[in-house]
């Protein structure tokens, strides 16, 4: 084999190399962690208004529950004085069971006050229940797919170190200046260093070669120069 065919076979292996690393970039679950990161940077804005809502109506239902109390306390403390005894007046009585009933009426009504609220209250968190499942479910389809994507990386690191071994082994007796010269190629071409000619076809990019060129290069032999596709850059290794 020559040092342009062997060229030919370290070419292949750059190309599954090329090929893997391309699969281990784009894989699939990729895209699923993007689409997942981007709901849940979605789902910020609507946490944190609803958490607010949800707090200034927690706010409300304490401070009528604190009101409620206060007044069934103070209820309590103008009925234990009427029946204490210590007042006979039945004036004095008349205006304390007035009181009284003033302080019920007031402490029902902060208590249907403290109810709307809580109904408000389970609506919100009835929402935060909503949107706290959404960012359950985002952040679950994350954790499964960088599983996925550990397992695919392994698989595909063990494949690239054994392409990457079988590279070095081929590319081990190519000349050092001629392996520089297809790398610079394989760089300027996004990927083909080096093509084979088959007829009068360039492989690498399917151009057709003038025939004048083509003989020139069937007979440049092994030492001779080395041509390149005027296409696509690749050096032309004549088939035999
Ligand atoms: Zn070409």
């Amino acid at each position: 084999m020559t040092s342009l065919e062997q060229l030919l076979v370290v070419q292949d292996h750059d190309t599954t190399l090329d090929q893997l690393k391309h699969r281990r970039a784009t894989l699939p679950e990729r895209e699923v962690i993007a689409r997942a990161d981007a709901a849940l940077r979605e789902l910020e804005g609507p946490i944190t208004e609803t958490r607010g809502r949800h707090d200034l109506v927690a706010r409300d239902v304490k401070r009528l529950e604190d009101e409620a109390g206060a007044a069934a306390a103070k209820a309590k403390e103008v009925d234990t004085a009427m029946y204490s005894g210590r007042t006979t007046s039945a004036k004095e009585l008349q205006a304390m069971q007035a009181d009284l009933e003033q302080i019920q009426r007031h402490q029902r009504a902060l208590e249907d006050r403290e109810l709307e609220f809580m109904e408000q209250q389970e609506a919100v968190d009835a929402e935060l229940a909503v949107l706290d499942e959404q960012v359950g479910a985002a952040e679950s389809a994350i954790a499964t797919a960088r599983v996925a994507i550990a397992e695919q990386e392994a698989a595909i690191d063990a494949e690239l170190a054994a392409e990457s071994a079988e590279r070095a082994r081929a590319s081990a007796d190519i000349p050092a200046p001629m392996l520089a010269l297809y790398e610079k190629c394989r760089t300027q071409n996004r990927g083909a260093g080096v093509a084979k000619l088959v007829g009068h076809t360039c492989q690498g990019c399917r151009l057709t070669i003038p025939a004048s060129e083509v003989d020139r290069i069937r007979h440049a032999g092994e030492d001779g120069p080395v041509s390149h596709c005027d296409n696509c850059g690749a050096i032309l290794v004549p088939s035999r």
